[in-house]
């Protein structure tokens, strides 16, 4: 059975006293509600920032939360201003990292190489790559979003191990989705989500199919995941703009 994932995508929000002030209080908040743990992972993405308070905070606490980084360099080391690499992040007890987000494909020069890259950069340090992927509203206008989204999947990992592609997460969040408060339904994130799972089946061994798990993004809020949840191929949530409120994060976590 695969654990869900509540994954919270900061974006460029919080500078490190907000972050940990956050930390604490969605922990407090969990606290209060006597919530398991071993139900559902807890995890969220600050800015780079942000990343040394959370790891000091979650290392005294001994919290229970897990955290991850944004994006990473596809470099390891070098003359390479203002990139940072995957072992920089891992040395900050980071567990992942997006990768391939659409706000990155869009705003810098993020293509397919670069994001085959980035997955093994991060999995060379040790953690697990957030591979995004997602059709536009257009793609979905012409009836091929589930080939487009699949195709992304497909393009990026088909030269992974069956060992490297087991520790993929992988996130459908149609573009058309993220940030409208336009949320897909839940027979549509299934859909997805079940045809980048058989595509996997396809690819590699059927024992990473069933490990992976696919995440839906997009105007997810606590209202609109308790159906979402429920379906057989949604294994949790990349949530942004509800992902900076602590109450609407524990009511999410909540539901699994
Ligand atoms: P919203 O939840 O704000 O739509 O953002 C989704 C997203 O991009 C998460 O990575």
């Amino acid at each position: 059975k695969r654990i869900p994932l509540i994954a919270g995508n900061w974006k460029m929000n919080f500078d490190h006293l907000e972050a940990t002030y956050f930390v604490q209080k969605l922990v407090w908040l969990l606290r209060d509600a006597r919530f398991d743990y071993s139900r559902c992972e807890i995890a969220l993405m600050p800015s780079f920032t942000s990343l040394r308070s959370v790891q000091v905070l979650v290392e005294a606490d001994r919290l229970k939360i897990r955290y991850g980084a944004q994006s990473v360099s596809v470099t390891t080391q070098g003359a390479f201003t203002g990139d940072v690499s995957a072992d920089m992040i891992a040395h900050l007890g980071c567990s992942y990292v997006i990768v391939g987000h659409s706000e990155r494909r869009k705003y810098h020069p993020e293509d397919d190489a670069n994001i085959v890259d980035q997955v093994r950069a991060v999995l060379a340090a040790g953690m697990q790559p957030i591979l995004c992927v997602g059709e536009s509203f257009e793609e979905r206008r012409q009836g091929i979003e589930l080939d487009f989204a699949v195709g992304q999947v497909h393009d990026v990992t088909r030269d992974l191990s069956d060992e490297e592609a087991a520790r993929l997460i992988i996130a459908y969040e149609p573009v058309w989705a993220i940030g409208t408060g336009m949320v897909a339904t839940p027979d549509t994130a299934q859909e997805a989500a079940q045809a980048i799972r058989d595509d996997l089946r396809e690819t590699f061994d059927a024992q990473v199919a069933d490990t992976v798990r696919i995440l839906y993004g997009g105007s997810v809020t606590s209202r609109n995941a308790v159906q979402l949840i429920e379906e057989p191929d949604v294994d949790g949530f990349l949530i942004g703009g509800a992902s900076l409120d602590a109450d609407e994060m524990a009511k999410i976590a909540r539901l699994t």
